[in-house]
């Protein structure tokens, strides 16, 4: 008896305390990153077929006096899945709600944050991918019919209690859409793949963001500081940043093509964008396996990297410039890498010819 009586108030009043804001290894940057996020649809280039799907969702759901349906982002980091949830919240004129896959631990914590939740609201869960097992299941029936069994007690009197919840969207958000189940990425209405930008449109972001941080810049070095962030938005306010930076202390404060050039050299990006971690990758492949195949464990061990960062952070882009592939019996390096990196191709390689 007094386990039930515990439990429901941890129900009750366990609020909030698991629904973290985005955790970053870097605050400072971030902090950054937050003030630059795009505020207004017209501020979020590229990602032309995704937005216009979700105004049209959006503008439906609102015609019809309902909640939006669930939105599931997937795509490499840095491409502007929290911004869009915002956006999504703006627009709909709700709350939003942020918590990550990692944070809610237990079906009390994801009972204490949907309890609290007004109708309308979305609660964008980040790395929705590490929800765990039991979580991810209290997750079906609030997604679907929303509503809350909750279970009561434990052993024969245990009781189960259903809770109905007010009508709510989740925006999920992951890296790995793979690693989802079927049964969870099935009650997702929408989904859309977030794919790495142009240097066009990112050098629209580059160009509002340096307004917005009111900073000098050239038009060659816009273009510079786009062509080098790896496809990616968040790079390229990065290295916006740092070339702000550089300029101010090296030069006069404007950014200027030549302070671009040497602050990027500083960083050790390359005139494609890779930086150290991207060659540390490829060359492991190329002089210690041979150029491939290779396992991505292996690698991860001879280059001391993770493998979750590997496959999430530095493969992703590597694959869409065709400097890797990934066949059955693991990556190679392709003629293309060889050539980027200054090393020559070794065409007698059977296992080359065979997955090239
Ligand atoms: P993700 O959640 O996919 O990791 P974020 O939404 O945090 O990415 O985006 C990272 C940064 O890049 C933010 O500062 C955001 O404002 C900016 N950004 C991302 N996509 C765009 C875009 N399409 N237009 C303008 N800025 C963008």
């Amino acid at each position: 008896m007094g386990m039930t009586k515990y439990r429901t108030f941890k129900i009750m009043n366990d609020n909030k305390s698991n629904i973290k804001n985005e955790v970053e290894n870097n605050p400072e940057e971030e902090v950054l990153l937050t003030s630059l996020r795009a505020k207004a649809w017209n501020e979020f280039f590229g990602q032309k077929n995704i937005k216009e799907a979700l105004k049209i969702a959006i503008t439906a759901a609102k015609k019809r006096g309902e909640a939006l349906e669930h939105v599931l982002l997937y795509g490499p980091p840095g491409l502007g899945k929290t911004t869009l949830c915002h956006l999504i919240a703006k627009e709909m004129g709700s709350n939003i709600r942020v918590t990550s896959g990692p944070a809610i631990e237990r079906a009390g914590d994801l009972a204490s944050i949907l309890t609290n939740l007004e109708k309308g609201d979305i609660l964008f869960i980040d790395e929705i991918h590490r929800l765990n097992k039991v979580v991810e299941e209290t997750l079906y029936p609030a997604m679907e019919d929303y509503c809350l069994d909750i279970i009561i007690g434990k052993g024969p009197s245990a009781r189960t209690l259903r809770l109905d919840l007010p009508q709510f969207t989740i925006v999920g958000a992951t890296t790995r859409v793979g690693l989802l189940s079927a049964p969870l990425r099935d009650r997702f209405g929408v989904v859309h793949r977030l794919t790495f930008y142009d240097p066009s449109d990112l050098e629209s972001i580059v160009s509002r963001a340096s307004e917005k941080l009111k900073a000098v810049i050239d038009k060659d070095s816009i273009k510079e500081i786009a062509k080098r962030a790896r496809g990616t938005p968040r790079i390229a306010l990065k290295l916006l940043k740092r070339a702000r930076d550089f300029a101010s202390v090296k030069g006069e404060g404007k950014i200027t093509n030549d302070l671009t050039n040497e602050a990027l050299k500083m960083l050790e990006v390359d005139p494609l964008g890779l930086d150290e971690s991207d060659r540390r990758l490829l060359l492991s492949i190329i002089e210690k396996h041979n150029g491939g195949p290779v396992g991505v464990e292996t690698v991860a061990s001879t280059i001391a990297e993770d493998i979750g960062t590997i496959e999430e952070v530095l493969e992703p882009y590597l694959l869409q410039i065709g400097f890797i592939k990934r066949t059955p019996r693991g990556r190679i390096a392709t003629k293309l890498a060889y050539q980027h990196l200054n090393k020559s191709y070794p065409h007698e390689n059977k296992n080359q010819q065979k997955f090239l």
